[in-house]
């Protein structure tokens, strides 16, 4: 319980909204700048959503089975690795409770001279969920009535997984209830570096990994990895690697490989060999991806250079969602 305290209490500092037993919203700074006109985001530039009128959202606040390095939350204030003991907030509640919480918190941009107000009011109707804030969002056990939910308000949903309950995958696919995109976070070439990055609590947390990527191609959604590289101890963006990230990536067989640079932000960086000089910089990435397109026999299909990220896949006609995948 006091852990629980903790953790809100800090998330509050953090401009978090919290919503039920264990929800919550933080407005992202791209949906920020793109309400002043300062750029998007590069799902928006890539995949078409609009970041102004995106919620980042958790409905798995304090709840994760990892512990990764590279993760800029408060991890060391987790709650626990299972929802077990905790009251199930509903979907429908959920849902309603942060977009109240989304327009209390935008609502301080209105005195902002620079807003645009076409997209402020816009703004007040988030049409992108960003399940992604914070915690794994699979440990919620609807999260895939959540996400039909949005489905039937129109809405799009995005999911960022850690990979360890393929299980929840299996019954959000049979119901057809699989997010617009759903992504699965690889950052370790082999189960050594896996286990020494993500630090997990789940003691089988590499063959759950590798159940969800053989389980990716059968899934029936836009589907996505996303690797951060870093520099540095925990290097694990070298030459050596890559014909195992090859077989990993065509193992799950997504629609698109996104290689990001590790932010050195939040928790993070304070944890040991996750300095500002661990930071790979754009060029940097970009050489990596092309050998990672490389070993995949796929192209570079774009860039987005402030968030330091590069999108590797097979067909460019793919990337923007369409009308008929919401
Ligand atoms: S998709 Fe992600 S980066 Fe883009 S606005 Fe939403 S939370 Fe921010």
């Amino acid at each position: 319980m006091l852990k629980k305290l903790k953790l809100r209490n800090v998330l509050k500092k953090q401009h978090y909204g919290l919503v039920g037993e264990h929800s919550g919203v933080q407005i992202c700074r791209w949906c920020k700048k793109s309400l002043v006109d300062e750029g998007v985001c590069y799902k928006e530039q890539f995949y078409g959503i609009k970041s102004h009128q995106c919620c980042q959202m958790s409905p798995t606040i304090g709840f994760c089975q990892n512990r990764c390095l590279h993760c800029w939350r408060a991890i060391e204030l987790t709650i626990g690795n299972k929802m077990d003991s905790v009251k199930i907030d509903n979907p429908k509640e959920i849902i309603k409770g942060c977009i109240l919480a989304q327009r209390k918190l935008l609502n301080g941009f209105k005195g902002n001279a620079k807003i645009n107000l076409k997209k402020f009011k816009e703004a007040q109707e988030p049409m992108q969920f960003a399940i992604s804030l914070t915690g794994e969002p699979t440990l919620y056990p609807k999260i895939g009535e959540l996400v039909d939910e949005l489905r039937k308000m129109g809405k799009t949903s995005f999911i960022v997984t850690n990979g360890l309950v393929p299980e929840r995958l299996i019954e959000m696919s049979k119901k057809n209830q699989l997010p617009t995109q759903l992504y699965v976070s690889m950052n370790s070439s082999n189960e050594g570096l896996y286990n020494k990055w993500h630090r997990s609590l789940e003691p089988k947390a590499w063959e759950k990994f590798n159940q969800t990527l053989e389980l990716f191609p059968s899934l029936k959604t836009r589907k996505v990895i996303r690797m951060t590289l870093i520099k540095g101890p925990n290097d694990n963006m070298k030459d050596e690697m890559l014909e195992n990230y090859a077989k990993l990536i065509l193992k799950a067989s997504p629609d698109f490989v996104e290689v990001k640079g590790y932010m050195a932000v939040g928790f993070a960086r304070e944890r040991d060999g996750m300095g500002y000089d661990t930071m790979p910089n754009y060029d940097e990435i970009k050489d990596y991806a092309k050998k990672i397109a490389k070993v995949l026999g796929w192209k570079i299909l774009d860039k987005h250079k402030f968030s330091r990220v590069v999108l590797v896949g097979k067909d460019r006609k793919k990337m923007k969602i369409q009308e008929s995948e919401i």
